[in-house]
């Protein structure tokens, strides 16, 4: 019965996953994946699980910090209802204001819990039905002649969009896409993604450069903060342009469509603190008439699983790029979200349904609160 559930207590691990390949975007490189897992346990022997996997130049965030960040976390639900979500999520909100990606790991495993003790699938909590999409596949910065080979290996594996990553100069973005899109042909949508690389007149006209090869839309063109700059640039091309890292809760989100600065957001559990937020942005997209994609950072199929049955649970959640996993060496998850090339199929068990392998959290460092 709700309300009878009490969190006892809260392991926290330290988990680390090494990339297959450095991973370039316009204002980092990535090698490997420095993570939290967060374990909620509970009185009735429930527990839910969580992942934070911080983007430092993104959320401010490292592993550390949240190490730190996550025992005083625990301290605040530790004996409360973990049923109750909203109030959770608002002492810890309130605690914290940014570590959005360790406040979303507690929001994820809080959810779980709320899935298991009702025994449904977490899209079926969240009130949606169960459907089955696809994820694209990225491609880091590199040499245009390596992103083509990339991009048409995706191809011959099945995806049905590939990402692309720019954000250098005008000339070396321009030829990246030229290329790819020769070796791909022109069926293919392409997806870009500067990550801030840009400044406006780069990005104006970059964008017009390539009005005509297919790009579905553009993510966050320019730097986070410049919103003015982004709408400009949406009115003087005819590409989409997406917010991303300017968008993290639903403030930003009512910001950014009332002044008109995007086409689409692309919601990601690390920035929004969670399902909580994601689900209030959502909803401001809606009433905005605005799009929504579910991304991700590089987290294990365990943090995608979670966006993944927000996916399935809201239909104005129209794209995915939750392909995060992929870029790991190794895959700690058991259950969850299963990919058949780029078509994701949420788990039909009670919660998100993922969890990690107990043999891979035995090798992880851990903090008990309790
Ligand atoms: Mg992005």
């Amino acid at each position: 019965m709700a309300g009878q559930l009490k969190i006892t207590s809260i392991d926290i691990y330290k988990a680390d996953i090494p990339f297959h390949e450095p991973f370039r975007i316009a204002i980092m490189e990535f090698t490997s994946a420095e993570s939290l897992f967060i374990k909620i346990n509970t009185s009735e022997g429930l527990y839910g699980m969580g992942e934070a996997n911080p983007t430092p130049v993104i959320t401010g965030e490292t592993q550390a910090i949240n190490l730190a960040g996550a025992v005083d976390l625990a301290k605040l639900i530790l004996n409360k209802d973990p049923l109750d979500i909203e109030t959770r999520m608002r002492d810890i909100d309130k605690f914290l204001v940014h570590n959005s990606t360790l406040r979303s790991a507690f929001d994820i495993a809080l959810y779980d819990l709320l899935g298991k003790s009702a025994s449904l699938p977490l899209y079926a909590v969240l009130g949606g039905g169960k459907r089955s999409f696809w994820t694209d596949n990225t491609i880091g910065i590199n040499d245009p002649e390596y992103m083509a080979d990339k991009a048409l290996d995706y191809r011959k594996q099945g995806f049905k969009a590939i990402k692309v990553k720019l954000g250098t100069t005008m000339a070396e973005d321009v030829e990246r896409i030229a290329r790819i899109r020769k070796a791909l042909g022109d069926n293919l949508p392409i997806r870009i993604d500067a990550n801030q690389g840009w400044d406006y007149k780069t990005a104006t006209a970059t964008l017009n450069a390539l009005e005509l090869m297919g790009i579905e839309y553009c993510e966050q063109p320019i730097a986070h903060w410049d919103y003015e700059n982004m709408r400009r640039i949406r009115q003087n091309t005819s590409i989409a342009i997406m917010a991303d890292e300017s968008l993290f809760d639903h403030h930003d989100a009512y910001k950014l469509a009332s002044m008109g600065c995007c086409d689409y957001f692309n919601i990601k559990l690390a920035k929004s603190g969670g399902i909580h937020t994601a689900l209030k942005i959502n909803a401001i997209a809606e009433g905005a008439g605005i799009q929504c994609m579910m991304g991700s950072m590089t987290e294990t199929r365990l943090g995608l699983t979670a966006a993944a049955h927000v996916v399935s649970a809201r239909p104005n959640i129209r794209y995915a790029d939750l392909d995060g996993f992929m870029f790991l060496k190794e895959d700690p998850v058991v259950g969850g979200s299963e990919y058949d090339v780029g078509e994701i199929h949420v788990p039909e068990v009670p919660g998100h349904g993922a969890d990690i392998d107990p043999k891979f959290l035995k090798r992880c460092e851990c903090v008990t609160v309790k």
